[in-house]
């Protein structure tokens, strides 16, 4: 009898600490100045399409050891606010040209990190890919580089990436039909 109380005490024991050491996880906020004003915009962008995010759960670092197959990665879809949200930049490659893709490229991770958003590679009819969500593309609503006449300007698509982006079942757009 008395063993099984000691059980029972030290069970009590055991999960009252780590029901402590579940309080104790604060989430890091750790974001360089280069990329505030990204985090920033993608929280406005989300006000605008109804979405209000508070993020306090981020790091965004750079690795140094990252080979060259990633531009950047997101390391939890969860959204268990427990779950400490890391974004890692490879600043081993060039994975933008613009304003335009350096967003893209971070939006889409926050669109893993911050929303939860795994992968989506489906495409529109017109064959464009469906989602900011999709692998390997920070160029969908793009600029043009250089000004050449083969170049189509897609800025205007931004509207509908972004729109997408907070609410999968946004309509397919004109331009995509
Ligand atoms: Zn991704």
């Amino acid at each position: 009898m008395i063993k099984s109380v000691l059980l029972v005490n030290l069970l009590f024991l055991f999960l009252g600490c780590s029901k402590e050491k579940d309080k104790g996880i604060v989430p890091v906020y750790e974001v360089p100045d280069e990329f505030q004003p990204l985090v920033a915009s993608f929280i406005q962008e989300g006000a605008k399409r109804g979405d209000t995010l508070t993020i306090n759960n981020l790091i965004i670092k750079y690795d140094y050891s990252m080979n060259t197959s990633y531009c950047a990665l997101c390391n939890s879809l969860s959204l268990d606010p427990t779950v400490q949200k890391i974004i890692t930049v490879n600043p081993n490659v060039r994975c933008s040209n613009n304003a335009e893709e350096s967003e893209a490229l971070i939006f889409h991770e926050l669109g893993h990190c911050i929303l939860g958003r795994s992968h989506n590679n489906q495409l529109l009819p017109n064959g464009d890919p469906k989602s900011i969500m999709v692998e390997h593309n920070v160029g969908l609503y793009a600029p043009c580089f250089y000004p050449i006449p083969s170049c189509e300007d897609l800025s205007y698509r931004r509207t509908y990436y972004l729109d997408e982006l907070f609410n999968e079942q946004t309509p397919v757009p004109q331009w995509g039909q």
